[in-house]
């Protein structure tokens, strides 16, 4: 089966690449000409473990390949997803659709055979309805089927999440698009993964519900990190003391500076201005919004209390150890980094960070922070070392080195990877999330 991919970033390149690796021949599109000159070198454009390989893999069994011309790239295709970006629209919040929208005008006018059209993006309830009329509009001759077909993949895990997911869900009501989905979706059926068949509006409800409520599940920890400081009471005995039960689960319960990334901070928007538009609040996810917004920042501060306060900080050195929203991806999207960074510099101090795949795409986000080549170059002369982003390589520091280093051993750890006790018996002041 032929399947076009439209949109080559974190969704598409890895789902096309899946695909391909599934048997399917596919064919990724992007318009951004930079980016498929660079996957024609075989030079990924994202950081993902295990991506360049089976991009190769692929690319050489002649079953994967890049265009930037959609025209010729859904030509013969049964099967053409969009996998663009949906961002908060600026001002407001709601999802933009202006790339979806785009990609579905330029479908309808260069369809040459029938196709079932696919939203991978995470788009708010109707879209499919817009797509299917902006496909209509566009007078096709051909038979399609506009079908939601959510992602639940995570960067950094994402070929693991796609190849062996929880779930697939697949939002139609049409028999053309079901029985297309169901090829496309074959080899994953026969390992047994659970496919659930939905409206389409459905479909595209699930999505948000789904990040709304892991959104929840780590501001609610969060909060209660900030009560364990209070009472004298520690967090990660609190997440597994809860987590064992099997209805709460042990997943998505690590304290930490809030969540961020490319998609929890848009998409738990966007839910609130759907509700706001159908007049059904939910009130929950405005206060996860709203909380986690603030913690961010609250985690800055953090740091600065650590360097004595506001007016003790101004002219010290801070080392940020991490920068990306979370391990093993690039992304800096809304990542706690930003805002932990900003508010150090708000306040006078100087920072210096480094991080292993960041460093490039966090560079215009943060101008005037110093981005180093290694950890122990950021912690040099520091009056405190704040772990921002739990790498695998921040989790064994050269201890002894770092006390050498820094002008001040004071560890702030914002992801609870190091133990409070041998830390302190290595004489470093330290500071936690919610460890009494
Ligand atoms: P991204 O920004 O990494 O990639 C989107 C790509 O689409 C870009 O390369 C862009 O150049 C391309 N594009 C835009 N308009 C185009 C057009 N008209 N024709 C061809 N290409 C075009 O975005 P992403 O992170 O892959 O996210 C894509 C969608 O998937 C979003 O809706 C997102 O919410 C959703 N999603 C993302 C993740 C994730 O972990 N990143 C997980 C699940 C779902």
């Amino acid at each position: 089966m032929k399947i076009a991919m439209v949109g080559s970033g974190y969704v598409g390149l890895v789902s096309g690449a899946c695909f391909a690796d599934f048997g399917h021949e596919v064919v990724c599109i992007d318009k951004d000409q930079s980016k498929i000159d660079a996957l024609h070198q075989g030079i990924m454009p994202i950081y993902e473990p295990g991506l360049d390989a089976l991009v190769e893999s692929n690319v050489g069994a002649g079953r994967l390949s890049f265009t930037t011309s959609l025209a010729e790239g859904i030509a013969g295709a049964s099967a053409i997803f969009i996998a663009v970006g949906t961002p908060s629209r600026r001002g407001d919040g709601h999802a933009d659709l202006t790339y979806v929208h785009e990609v579905a005008r330029e479908i309808g006018a260069n369809l040459s055979g029938e196709a079932v059209v696919v939203t991978k993006s995470t788009v708010p309830v109707g879209t499919g309805d817009e797509v299917e009329r902006i496909l209509q509009a566009s007078g096709t001759p051909h038979r399609f089927a506009v079908v939601s077909n959510p992602e639940f993949l995570r960067e950094g895990a994402a070929i693991g999440d796609f190849k062996r997911p929880d779930r697939i869900v697949i939002g139609t009501e049409d028999d053309f698009g079901r029985e297309v989905m169901r090829e496309v979706y074959r080899p994953l059926f026969l390992n047994e993964s659970p496919i659930l068949f939905t409206s389409r509006r459905t479909s595209e409800l699930i999505k948000y519900a789904a990040n709304a409520f892991l959104a929840t599940k780590i501001t609610f920890i969060n909060e209660m990190a900030d009560l364990c400081e209070k009472v004298g009471a520690n967090v990660q005995d609190v997440s597994r003391g809860i987590g064992m039960d099997n209805r709460i689960g042990p997943k998505f319960l690590h304290a930490g500076p809030g969540y961020g990334g490319s998609c929890f901070p848009k998409d738990t928007l966007a839910l609130l201005k759907t509700a706001e538009d159908y007049d059904s609040p939910t009130r929950i996810v405005e206060a996860v919004v709203k909380v986690n917004d603030s913690r961010k920042r609250a985690m800055g501060r953090k740091v600065l209390d650590a360097l004595g306060g506001a007016e003790a900080g101004r002219g010290k050195k801070a080392a940020l150890l991490g920068l990306t929203f979370k391990p093993n991806t690039d992304d800096m999207r809304d990542s706690p980094a930003i805002a932990v960074a900003q508010t150090l510099i708000d306040a006078g101090v100087e920072v210096a960070a480094y991080d292993p795949e960041g460093m490039e795409l966090a560079r215009p986000l943060m101008p005037e922070v110093t981005m180093c080549e290694n950890p122990y170059q950021a912690i040099a002369d520091a009056d405190v070392v704040a772990i921002v982003t739990e790498w695998d390589a921040f989790r064994a520091l050269d201890l002894d080195r770092v006390k050498q280093l820094a002008k001040a051993p004071v560890l702030v750890d914002l992801r609870n990877i190091y133990d409070p006790e041998d830390l302190r018996a290595r004489g470093f002041t330290y500071a936690g999330v919610g460890r009494g």
